[in-house]
């Protein structure tokens, strides 16, 4: 089936543009704009691996800390064949926003390496893992700059990369999140992204009379974050309408059974468009579809005015994905009055886990699971609400609010630390 079309945008640019907004609605200094549209300290490393076979293939690795003035970095790290500087440094940029507007002590950074992890066994996928670890430890640290997992990387390719740099220092779990739970990892934290999404929703919910109970959603994505805010918003009485993941989705009017999908799609990774109980549907009929909240969940780019804005029939976007509208959409999204939640809000669970993983691991005292679950709904509300009270402060879109409250913060610290 086809696959939803992708606006040519990059993540950079997007990233850019929104930055702008906010900095002339903060009026924020001339040499701040440069401060913080340029990384602190970008570095491309060669990843030589020796394979199965005995070839040497030699990937190119980046590592991106785009500002450290709150805390240490922290970011995930991507293995994907296009993975390059200019995607890394637009993803290490959203990290320093989000960091900032959830209010955790922490920077943005990023990692990725261009490689394809599906022809690689796992002794390959290890060994690209310890050669790029081995080649950025130097900038890495609890207090410098801590990684994460990303799209292609895992659990346990953080286990790698907490033993290969542990080999330097000695044994340091707070230098890595996302581990396993056997190695210093924290309970809850692979939902944390997907209810973070619904902590939103619920807040939305409660201030603008959309209702999530009976609700209808529509999920593109049926992933780690689709998945799991679908499972966790149907709980709350939600009713899931379609969704979709690579190879198409499915709709059913009544609302999915979610319990079922979820054990058939995400635990059994079989494809959506294989499950009994709805009507099949293309990956582009997926925004046909009216409904009251519509949660792009997969893909950066996929709201665009080429294909997909002009169809949208929804109360409310929720940006679960990294970027999913261009700038363009938004604009037109803003005049239709569909108010979107931006990504750097509501996907921000996952970072504020990873941060109560690290202060886990500096203590070594590991947390309840209802601690971590009741910390992320207090953190998440909280940066919601202050998001919405700008909004209805300065008149403005939900993303340039979130984007002036983060900025705001990151330039305070900027001046008090100084140093120029
Ligand atoms: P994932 O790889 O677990 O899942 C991605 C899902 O999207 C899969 O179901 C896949 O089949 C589907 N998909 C791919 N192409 C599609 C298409 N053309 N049409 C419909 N579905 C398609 O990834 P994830 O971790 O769930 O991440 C999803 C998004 O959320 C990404 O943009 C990611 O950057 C962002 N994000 C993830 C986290 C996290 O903690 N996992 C945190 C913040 C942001």
């Amino acid at each position: 089936m086809p696959a939803a079309s992708r606006s040519s945008m990059r993540t950079g640019a997007i990233v850019q543009n929104q930055f702008e907004t906010a900095a002339d609605l903060i009026g924020l200094e001339e040499h701040l704009r440069h401060i913080l549209k340029t990384p602190f300290r970008s570095v491309t490393v060669e990843v030589p691996v020796r394979m199965d076979d005995g070839r040497i293939e030699v990937y190119r690795g980046y590592r991106v800390q785009h500002n450290g003035a709150r805390g240490p970095c922290k970011g995930g790290i991507r293995f994907h064949p296009e993975a390059d500087h200019d995607e890394v440094l637009g993803l290490a940029t959203t990290m320093t926003w989000k960091t900032a507007l959830v209010d955790i002590p922490f920077g943005g950074a990023k990692g990725g390496v261009q490689v394809d992890t599906r022809g690689l066994s796992a002794r390959e996928l290890e060994a690209v893992t310890r050669a790029f670890v081995s080649r950025i430890a130097i900038v890495l640290g609890p207090y410098r700059d801590i990684p994460a997992p990303d799209m292609g990387t895992n659990a346990q390719v953080m286990a790698w990369l907490l033993d290969e740099y542990s080999k330097r220092g000695g044994y340091t779990p707070a230098a890595v999140t996302g581990k396993p739970l056997a190695l210093g990892g924290s309970l809850g934290r692979e939902e944390a992204t997907g209810r973070g999404v619904v902590y939103c929703m619920h807040a939305f919910a409660d201030d603008f009379g959309v209702p999530l109970k009976g609700g209808r959603v529509v999920i593109q994505g049926f992933g780690n974050v689709g998945a799991h805010l679908a499972r966790i918003a149907h709980e709350d009485g939600a009713k899931i309408v379609a969704v979709s993941d690579r190879d198409g989705g499915l709709h059913n009017e009544k609302g999915l059974d979610i319990p079922k999908l979820f054990q058939h799609a995400y635990v059994e990774r079989k494809p959506v468009i294989e499950f009994p109980g709805g009507d099949r549907i293309d990956n582009r009929a997926l925004w046909d579809i009216p409904c009251e909240w519509l949660v792009p969940a997969a893909l950066g780019g996929v709201i665009n005015k080429e294909d997909t804005v002009g169809r949208i029939d929804c109360k409310v976007v929720v940006e679960a994905a990294n970027s999913p509208t261009t700038p363009v959409a938004d604009k037109i999204l803003e005049e239709r009055g569909i108010p979107v939640l931006p990504d750097f809000l509501v996907n921000s669970g996952g970072v504020v886990v990873s941060y109560f993983e690290w202060v886990q691991n500096l203590q070594q005292h590991p947390w309840p699971l209802r601690q971590v679950t009741d910390e992320l709904g207090a953190k998440l509300t909280a940066a919601y609400t202050a998001v919405r009270d700008t909004v209805r402060e300065k008149g403005v879109s939900w993303r340039t609010g979130a984007m002036a409250l983060a900025l705001k913060r990151v330039a305070e610290a900027e001046r008090l630390r100084g140093n120029y």
